[in-house]
């Protein structure tokens, strides 16, 4: 039997078509900027995000751990939400790599506000680390895939320049929050310092993620990638699979998101779920009634039925939908959903 993965969107294969793209990708020297596929997908992701330029990276960690690098010194501080990925899935690599503290804010969905960022940031002076960073995650994974408003992300990069910090956009879901919103993706990032968008989520991708900032931000950022061992050789095979995700995988997102929401009905009536939290894209969180198994013990059961899902709290589950996902596996999933709580 095969596996149905809800786990995550990072689960995706790249598709027969997408492989194909690597055979014929035209390919250089990346580490002398000789690759030309890559350099054509670093300047169409620098367009599609309102930047000056883009460096195409290896992960998406990566692109979040050198804008900190770039953005700051040992004992500044970067304020981010509590659940985000910089504080929680880096291995500690604002503190290990840069030096830096994090301030986690208590947010809503993943998200906060532009008076919760001017409560965070510090005044000046010789006793407290300098403020120095302000990061966002769009969609915001432990909000449920919740997509930040324009208005609300514009007040925030607007708190956040007011007083000279950096803002920073974690946008491994970016493209998700564009097609919900019916938006460009440089609606959300233009505002941004630095900002990057993932391959290997949901647009289905192996490898990869692209950084974009101004010219010279991202000519510091080539420092790193070089110092850290990513830098490439001929990574045109691995661009070109991204170039066929932005012109093929973009728009079907929201088939992701359609099946998302149907889940999400379908679950809030089985009994046993007390809370489901309304997915916005692809990303629906629900809680277990604590006269129910633990989340992990459902997991774990689900999993001897060659069901997928993760576990986001002692109560809590994740379903996430991808492009490998469809009706047929949402309809096991219900059913092995309803065989366990029902
Ligand atoms: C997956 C993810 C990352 C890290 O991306 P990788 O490509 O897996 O390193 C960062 N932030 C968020 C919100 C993510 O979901």
């Amino acid at each position: 039997m095969t596996l149905v993965n809800f786990y995550s969107d990072t689960q995706t294969r790249p598709s027969r078509a997408m492989l194909e793209t690597a055979l014929t990708a035209e390919v250089g020297d990346e580490q002398g900027g000789l690759d030309p596929t890559t350099n054509s997908l670093c300047e169409r992701v620098a367009e599609l995000l309102g930047q000056e330029a883009a460096v195409f990276l290896p992960s998406g960690t990566m692109c979040n751990e050198i804008a900190l690098a770039v953005h700051t010194r040992p004992g500044d501080e970067v304020i981010c939400e509590r659940t985000c990925h910089i504080i929680n899935f880096e291995g500690g690599g604002p503190a290990a790599i840069s030096g830096l503290m994090t301030s986690p804010i208590n947010g809503e969905h993943g998200q906060f506000t532009a008076d919760q960022v001017r409560g965070a940031i510090r005044a000046p002076g010789r006793y407290a680390p300098i403020s120095k960073v302000v990061a966002v995650e769009q969609t915001a994974n432990h909000g449920g895939g919740s997509v930040w408003s324009v208005t609300q992300m514009a007040e925030v990069v607007e708190a956040t320049h007011a007083v000279g910090l950096i803002a920073h956009m974690d946008g491994a879901r970016l493209m998700n929050a564009a097609v919900a919103a019916g938006l460009p993706a440089h609606a959300f990032a233009s505002q941004f310092d630095s900002v990057w968008v993932d391959f290997t989520k949901g647009l289905g991708c192996g490898v990869g993620a692209a950084l974009a900032g101004s010219r010279d931000f991202i000519e510091q950022a080539w420092r790193y990638k070089q110092m850290w061992g990513g830098a490439m050789r001929q990574s045109g095979i691995l661009a070109a699979m991204a170039n066929y995700a932005l012109d093929h995988n973009v728009d079907r997102l929201a088939e992701d998101h359609a099946l998302a929401a149907a889940l999400a009905t379908k679950i809030a009536d089985l009994p046993g779920v007390a809370k489901v939290i309304e997915p916005q894209t692809n990303i629906l969180l629900f809680d277990l009634a604590p006269d129910r198994p633990t989340a992990q013990d459902l997991a774990e059961t689900l999993l001897k039925e060659d069901v997928r899902v993760s576990v986001f709290g002692p109560r809590r589950i994740r379903v996430v939908t991808h492009m490998d996902v469809g009706q047929a596996d949402a309809d096991v999933l219900i059913g092995a959903l309803t065989r366990r709580l029902g």
